[in-house]
């Protein structure tokens, strides 16, 4: 962080100041909500939890080297305390953004919006430093703890925002206002709790509503193959740039292909010109999420070659999407188990059957959640589409959901003892570890609730 004294912080979150001999003390950083992460200069924020309070840290943080704590009770060590911890996390990282040199890029989206961060990151950072989301912390706590890691060093601050209900990004943009909102594709995620797709890009879309006119230097990144996102053009006064495979897109992808590894390959058209990326990553999904970073890179100054460059040689830094392991034993694994949604679980099959081509591959799938009235058709697709692909053996992990993928596998032909159903993720492990042969492939993937990653972790440690 930028350093402040605990003085400016208390009267930016509107605090009382208690056990704080020197009110100049700055705290230089970080800011953190995790007591283990706390240290020399770093401020406390005391949560108080269902489970644990965190105010119940105050004297091991301080121990530690933190200046104070902000919270919402006098704890025995320098605290500035609030009505609200969140709302003075959310004040404090909107007073930082504004006095930051940094250029700010956030980012939305049903799917992808990870893996996206990441990838414009990488690029982002061969031109000048860039602080960007960890992980996933992309809600109303982990977004400012992110803004409040920048320095004055930083020039590019690269935000995941993520949404499940009506103005939430609105609130996100609230805190820390882009210069640059990328929208990449409203698809069905959380498509329960928000009631359908129209209400998803009402509220996806609140993040182009929020972006500086184009003479300020606003500028709302599109994918031009998503209908719902394309339509958001006439929600802002921002510059509104398309990225996407369609030919209006301004930055575009030709020649999309797997490589025989399975990575996707394509040749990228920039405004500014055009280069060829290999990817790293695997999964053709990741081609859209190229092309949104390269648009992101383009309006940054970046040209056509060093983006390619940079897109070429970029791996994915969060885990558990696409990581591709080979065992000792020669067996593959390609753990997918993040997440999952119907464009992912096909992209990553098609990956399966590019990596496994003549080899034996596994798809050890389970549920994609929240797809409301399309659940039953969806994974249906799925397992047809795994016929088609030829993949050896199907493993469907789970209750209802693991019964539609099986049976849309048999219901697109040949199929009886090619796929099994298994009840759950011991289950999966047991068959594998004594079915699998040197040299089979397998893909582990379903939504995040099936916490299908301890097949793929199994599998590996056995290896
Ligand atoms: P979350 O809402 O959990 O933060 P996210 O939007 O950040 O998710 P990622 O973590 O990047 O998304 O990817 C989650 C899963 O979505 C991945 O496992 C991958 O299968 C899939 N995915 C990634 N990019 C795309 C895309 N462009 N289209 C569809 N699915 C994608
Ligand atoms: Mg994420």
């Amino acid at each position: 962080m930028i350093a402040l004294s605990l003085a400016e912080i208390a009267e930016v979150v509107g605090g009382q100041t208690y056990d704080i001999p020197d009110p100049t003390v700055q705290v230089t950083g970080p800011v953190v909500r995790d007591s283990r992460e706390a240290g020399p200069g770093s401020l406390f924020v005391a949560f108080a939890g269902e489970r644990v309070d965190g105010h119940d840290f105050a004297a091991a943080v301080v121990e530690a080297g933190a200046v104070a704590v902000l919270g919402t009770r006098p704890v025995g060590v320098p605290a500035i305390v609030v009505d609200d911890v969140q709302t003075a996390l959310g004040a404090l990282a909107r007073y930082v953004v504004r006095r930051l040199g940094a250029t700010l890029v956030a980012l939305t989206g049903s799917a992808g919006k990870t893996s996206t961060k990441d990838l414009i990151a990488q690029v982002l950072q061969r031109k000048a430093p860039t602080v960007f989301t960890p992980g996933s912390l992309n809600n109303e706590i982990g977004l400012p703890l992110t803004a409040l890691s920048a320095t004055e060093e930083t020039r590019f601050l690269v935000l995941e925002m993520g949404a499940r209900g009506i103005g939430h990004i609105s609130y996100l943009t609230g805190l820390t206002p882009p210069k640059i909102g990328l929208v990449l594709n409203v698809g069905s995620a959380h498509i329960g709790e928000f009631g359908g797709r129209e209400q998803i890009a009402q509220a996806k879309g609140e993040l182009v509503e929020s972006l500086p006119s184009e003479a300020d230097g606003g500028t709302a990144v599109l994918n031009a193959d998503d209908p719902y996102v394309r339509a958001m053009a006439s929600r802002t006064k921002a510059k509104v740039i398309f990225f996407g495979e369609s030919d209006e897109a301004d930055v575009r992808a030709e020649n999309v292909r797997l490589t025989d590894t399975g990575q996707p390959a394509f040749r990228l058209h920039t405004p500014s010109g055009a280069s060829d990326v290999t990817m790293r990553l695997y999964g053709e999904h990741h081609v859209s999420n190229a092309l949104a970073a390269a648009a992101v890179a383009h309006e940054l100054g970046m040209s056509a070659d060093e983006i390619a460059l940079a897109l070429s040689e970029a791996g994915s830094l969060s885990r558990w999407r696409m990581e591709v392991t080979e065992r000792p034993d020669g067996v593959t694994v390609v753990n997918d188990a993040y997440n999952a949604n119907p464009e992912s679980m096909k992209a990553a099959l098609r990956a399966l059957a590019a990596i496994g081509k003549g080899r034996r591959t596994w798809a050890v799938l389970g549920k994609m959640a929240e797809l409301g009235d399309e659940a039953l058709a969806e994974h249906d697709a799925v397992g047809r589409l795994a016929v088609r692909l030829n993949v050896s053996k199907l493993v469907a992990v789970g209750g209802r959901e693991a019964a539609w993928l099986q049976l849309g596998a048999y219901n697109e032909g040949s199929w009886g003892e090619e796929s099994v159903h298994v009840s759950d993720a011991q289950a999966a492990v047991d068959l594998l570890r004594s079915e699998l042969r040197p040299g089979d492939v397998v893909l582990v993937k379903a939504s995040r609730s099936v916490g299908l990653e301890s097949v793929a972790q199994a599998l590996l440690e056995t290896g």
